[in-house]
């Protein structure tokens, strides 16, 4: 039975997401990562169509009356979303996809399509080692540190609505605990599939 399926992964700004993912990409086979659009100002280094696409608040509240997102948030006063129609090609190509969204993304994601989603809590072994990553890679202002700061103290608490969470101690032991989870996030089957299944397997010849 191949068919696609989601993974999502929340956590703190600064958690290590995106390293995580590229330390263990050569490892997890094909995946589409899901580009989100928000209407946060790009980073530093940041570009456009690979980070994220950056768009007005105008342009993304057209995307929502359009319904244009399997899910949208507000995040630290942007709207991040993510867009569906790239989502369901690459399901239905029999994809894997990694969303790096928030807590109430995931919540949203769960809701639609739970039988085919696992999800991974990522996040540094405490608050204090956050900070100071945050700070240490310079691309933010104290003020927007310290929202995120606030953010991540209230985003911990829905750390066990998660299936896995990964404490990003060394980027090579937390690669090599997302690729465990990663491939097995791939054999997840929908509730259609094994219904399918038991009704061909229950046939005599
Ligand atoms: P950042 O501004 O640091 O790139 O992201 C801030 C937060 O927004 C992170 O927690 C990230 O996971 C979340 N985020 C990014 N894209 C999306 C999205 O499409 N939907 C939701 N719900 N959250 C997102």
């Amino acid at each position: 039975m191949s068919q696609g399926a989601i993974l999502v992964l929340s956590g703190p700004s600064g958690a290590g997401k995106s390293t995580i993912i590229t330390a263990a990409s050569n490892q997890i086979g094909e995946y589409y990562f899901s580009i989100s659009t928000t209407t946060r100002s790009a980073r530093v280094g940041e570009m456009d169509g690979r980070d994220y696409f950056f768009v007005s608040k105008e342009s993304f509240k057209e995307d929502i009356k359009a319904g244009n997102f399997l899910e949208y948030a507000q995040v630290h006063g942007n709207y991040y979303g993510t867009s569906l129609k790239p989502v369901r090609e690459a399901l239905d190509a029999g994809k894997l996809v990694i969303f790096d969204i928030d807590v109430q993304g995931h919540r949203l994601v769960r809701d639609k399509m739970g039988d085919i989603t696992t999800s991974v809590f990522i996040t540094p072994p405490t608050l204090c080692v956050l900070q100071s990553r945050l700070e240490a890679r310079k691309t933010d202002e104290q003020s927007i540190i310290i929202g995120r700061i606030e953010n991540a103290k209230k985003e911990i608490l829905a750390l066990r609505e998660y299936d896995f969470v990964i404490i990003n101690e060394s980027i090579e032991e937390a690669s090599k605990e997302f690729t465990i989870i990663a491939n097995a996030a791939r054999l997840k089957q929908s509730h259609q599939q094994c219904e399918e299944f038991i009704k061909q397997w229950l046939m005599l010849d």
